[in-house]
């Protein structure tokens, strides 16, 4: 009898270990055929950073199926029924998507597979418990992350699946014939920002790292960015190199506020892709909709401004040292992220979505769903949103949490030579502010009443 064939369509979970599919794909047929799309409708918004850190991640899932992953170009839609039918595949196995794009794209992927006489089986999904599972006791989902994370700690999820390379025999790509071209790993695009190593023996180096050095202060170390104690997880989390589930069950046991703040942060991960899901439009507009009557500077000096954020040349030490992280890391740290988000939105008074889609072309690690709510957090637009009154003044948020002024010195080196906590002010320094570094572009207590001001709109719409 002839051995059946089953394809595995990598998306984002580019790694073999906890790999649910390739139980899937074992279960319905003798082989499979590995597979990943280059998708134009992603790669095109995705900056460089993410396309080049993809591209490691792919070649490195190469080599661990012993260069049996077929890479073909095009719309999945065409390509994918194309593949299995050259294959004679019968099943397509995915991890299902829940983002806007990828819901639409796995629909019409799963209605061309019927016309062509095959299934797509969708088996897991790039978080722990999938977005849509978590109720309330009445039905419905949560708004609020607090009780979110309660009742996904209190849903839980599998343990990880025990999968290798070895868990399926794989077709040599070039035995099948017909179906769209095959096309290599394209090269690496020019990109500025210093990458962290790509793939899944990255991520586990990493995270082994993490569990022996920075798990233990991560509670009381993770809100200073001079030291480098987060995990740095992001960015394989959001290509699935590792996926959470493992990182839950890592875990395990262990008890104590670090482990407590980091499950937690897990769950943030979990809830904003909760909250995509079922506010599919929250990816563009304002989730809490009277923010839509917040008046917003657009015109031509709002772009002036934008480009002097971009730049890291706001006169504001803390902010401008985490936009020249961003762009010579791809990545930049939490607390930064919300420093440099709330300067654009309460001291500029520019559109949050301007922000969010600057991250989106530099970080390494930028994911639409905790990108567009980390940014709804700060304007005070998303779900449980820090109240807009809370406005974070970047000289105190720098020396709070730059006591020693040592992540603004690493990142502004016009500003390398002042010493200790007085980098956050440079224009009280008595030689004046060092050469090459600007004037600060606003009166932090003016835009603060500004802001204020602007907000009796949204109060009044309410
Ligand atoms: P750790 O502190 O080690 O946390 C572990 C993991 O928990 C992270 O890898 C991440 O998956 C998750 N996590 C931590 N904090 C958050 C959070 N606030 N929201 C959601 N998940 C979280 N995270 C992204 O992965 N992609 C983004 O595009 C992104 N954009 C953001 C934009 C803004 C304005 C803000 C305020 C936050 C954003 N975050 C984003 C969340 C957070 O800043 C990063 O996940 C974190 O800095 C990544 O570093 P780490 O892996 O060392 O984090």
């Amino acid at each position: 009898m002839a051995s059946s064939t089953a394809v595995v369509w990598f998306r984002r979970d580019l790694r073999v270990a906890d790999q649910p599919t390739f139980l899937a794909a074992a279960d319905a047929a003798d082989r499979a055929l590995a597979l990943f799309v280059l998708d134009p409708a992603l790669l095109g918004p995705s900056g460089a950073a993410r396309t080049n850190f993809l591209y490691g991640c792919l070649r490195e899932l190469d080599a661990a199926l012993g260069g049996n992953l077929l890479v073909v170009r095009g719309d999945p839609a065409e390509v994918v029924p194309q593949v299995a039918t050259a294959a004679g595949a019968g099943t397509v196995h995915i991890a299902a998507d829940f983002g806007p794009y990828g819901l639409e794209r796995d629909e019409r992927v799963e209605k061309a597979l019927a016309d062509a006489g095959a299934e797509l089986i969708r088996t897991g999904s790039p978080y722990a418990v999938a977005p849509g599972r978590v109720e309330k006791g009445e039905g419905g989902p949560f708004k609020v992350f607090t009780p979110f994370s309660r009742a996904w700690a209190d849903h839980g999820w599998r343990a990880p699946a025990r999968t290798s390379a070895s868990s399926c025999s794989w077709v040599d790509p070039s035995t099948v014939d017909g179906g769209p071209r095959a096309v290599p790993v394209p090269g690496d695009e020019p990109c500025d920002s210093t990458l962290p190593e790509p793939g899944e023996r990255a991520a586990v180096q990493r995270w082994s790292d993490f569990l022996d050095e920075g798990l233990h202060d991560y509670e009381g170390d993770r809100d200073l960015p001079a030291k480098h104690d987060t995990s740095g997880m992001s960015p394989y989390l959001k290509y699935g190199c590792v996926h959470p589930r493992t990182l839950l069950a890592d875990l395990g046991e262990r008890r104590g506020d670090s482990v407590r703040a980091f499950r937690t942060e897990i769950a943030w991960r979990e809830f904003y892709a909760d909250v995509l899901y079922r506010r599919p439009d929250s990816a563009r507009r304002n989730y809490d909709t009277a923010f839509d009557h917040l008046p917003l500077r657009t015109d031509s000096d709002a772009y002036a401004d934008l480009d002097r954020w971009t730049q890291g040349r706001t006169g504001f030490p803390i902010v401008d040292a985490g936009m020249r992280q961003l762009r010579a890391e791809a990545w930049m740290h939490n607390r930064l992220r919300m420093v440099v988000a709330s300067f654009l939105v309460k001291d500029l008074h520019l559109p949050w979505w301007w922000g969010a889609r600057h991250f989106m072309q530099y970080l390494v690690d930028g994911d639409l769903a905790s990108n567009q709510h980390g940014w709804q957090w700060t304007a005070g637009s998303g779900t449980d949103a820090s109240p807009y009154f809370r406005i974070f003044n970047p000289i105190t948020q720098g020396e709070r949490f730059d006591p020693d002024g040592d992540y603004v010195r690493r990142w502004v080196p016009e500003l390398a030579d002042v010493p200790g906590k007085a980098v956050h002010q440079p224009w009280k320094l008595r030689d004046g502010i060092p050469e090459g570094y600007p004037e600060p572009m606003v009166d932090h207590r003016t835009e603060r009443r500004e802001s204020l001001d602007r907000y009796e709109a949204v109060k009044a719409a309410r």
